[in-house]
């Protein structure tokens, strides 16, 4: 019993939230804090994912998926993250390398790889770079025609699943001179020749992730490219789209978390002859904190189900994301308060939480971009209807 807002799912979504919660309880919850000491990707979750068929869950039926929507997914997204936020940025890394191909792939590229994540070997989603984040336009790798081939060469920084995926969707420049009209996106395989991979990344908190340096000198075929030549940076932000209501699944699962840790310690630790739940200072902080939470889910279930009827959702995707990190934020930050110094210290779970957290606002698109993006949108609107 919860006083937070509960999303009313249809059977297919419960279905796979409950099995969520399941493994959540049985097995990703209990490793999430051996993970973050020691840093480790949990190869056995990984497996767990795939033989119940988390992997390939949005993937179309036709490639061996699930076919679920949106709003399944992103049920199982939540709850997973309830359990442990590693494990719900790995289920999203699955989702973000695959939406590239789903949106653009050929028959033939679709029928392979989506085919291979299904089974768990996975796409990583490489965009960022050391130079170049927030301005994916400015990136420096560079794909070169030499005869029927593609050379690629360059470094990709930071990419999310990048050791433990099998593929990787590399954006490169084609044409340097086009900025942002001047970039194509290729299907790499790790085991190719002039593939590096460098694991090491320590990072503030998901730290059982694995988050990759690339470094590539390779000849690929025109056959790896995905989409049109020079048009795939749209295809990266159409991606992110769907990727940032992904991560407010993440966001909220985190936010919950948070909720109930402090919701809990707020009955439990007395002083002054009583539960400091019952002094109005630390009672309206959980009212607050129940209140923007259940407004987040709230609207992270609309923009999925927004997506789900084919809704275009640059907007309020990004108005998701920005505000459900926000919102896991403010939880987490409360959460640690009200647990007090044991909240500050190893191994509270409010502690692992909140620097979990600080991701959400910062990948795929930090929360100044998303604002940059509404603010674009708004302005072109304004615009258009001043005309
Ligand atoms: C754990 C982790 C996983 C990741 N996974 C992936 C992945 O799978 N694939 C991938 O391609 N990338 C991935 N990234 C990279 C991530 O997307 C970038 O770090 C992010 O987009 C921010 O880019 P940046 O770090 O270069 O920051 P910068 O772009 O340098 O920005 C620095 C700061 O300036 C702000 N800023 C920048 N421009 C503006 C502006 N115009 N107006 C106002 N403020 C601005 C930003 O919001 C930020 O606060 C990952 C990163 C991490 C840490």
């Amino acid at each position: 019993m919860t006083v937070i807002w509960n999303p009313q799912l249809d059977e297919p979504a419960t279905q796979w939230q409950a099995l969520a919660d399941r493994l959540g309880n049985e097995r990703f919850g209990p490793l999430a804090p051996e993970l973050d000491r020691d840093q480790r990707y949990p190869w056995e979750s990984i497996e767990a994912l795939v033989e119940h068929k988390f992997t390939g869950l949005f993937l179309p039926r036709q490639w061996g998926g699930e076919g679920a929507n949106l709003v399944s997914t992103i049920a199982a997204v939540e709850t997973l993250g309830k359990h442990c936020s590693s494990t719900a940025a790995i289920m999203c890394a699955y989702q973000l390398g695959a939406f590239p191909i789903l949106l653009a792939g050929s028959n033939q590229q679709k029928d392979f790889y989506l085919r291979e994540m299904a089974q768990g070997r996975a796409t990583s989603f490489a965009l960022s770079e050391r130079i170049a984040g927030s301005d994916a336009a400015a990136i420096e790798a560079s794909a070169v025609r030499e005869g029927d081939n593609w050379r690629i060469t360059g470094e990709k920084y930071w990419i999310g699943n990048g050791g433990a995926s099998r593929y990787y969707v590399v954006f490169a420049k084609t044409d340097p001179e086009a900025g942002g009209r001047g970039v194509s996106a290729f299907m790499v395989d790790k085991e190719q020749a002039g593939v590096i991979i460098d694991d090491y990344s320590d990072k503030m908190g998901i730290r059982g992730t694995l988050t990759s340096n690339l470094k590539l000198d390779l000849l690929v075929p025109d056959s790896a490219r995905v989409g049109e030549v020079n048009r795939a940076l749209r295809l990266a932000l159409q991606t992110l789209n769907v990727g940032r209501i992904m991560v407010a699944a993440q966001s909220m699962g985190l936010a919950l978390a948070a909720f109930h840790e402090a919701a809990k310690r707020a009955v439990q630790r007395k002083t002054f002859g009583q539960p400091i739940g019952e002094n109005q200072g630390i009672g309206f902080k959980l009212a607050d904190m129940a209140t923007e939470i259940s407004a987040a889910r709230m609207m992270l279930y609309q923009a999925a189900a927004a997506y789900d009827r084919g809704d275009d959702v640059s907007s309020l995707g990004a108005m998701t994301k920005l505000f459900t990190s926000e919102v896991a934020h403010r939880a987490a930050n409360n959460a640690v308060q009200i647990w007090g110094g044991l909240g500050y210290c190893k191994p509270t779970v409010v502690e692992r939480l909140y620097r979990d957290q600080r991701i959400l606002e910062i990948y795929e698109g930090s929360s100044e971009i998303q604002r940059l993006v509404l603010a674009r949108a708004i302005r072109k609107a304004a615009e258009e209807s001043g005309s």
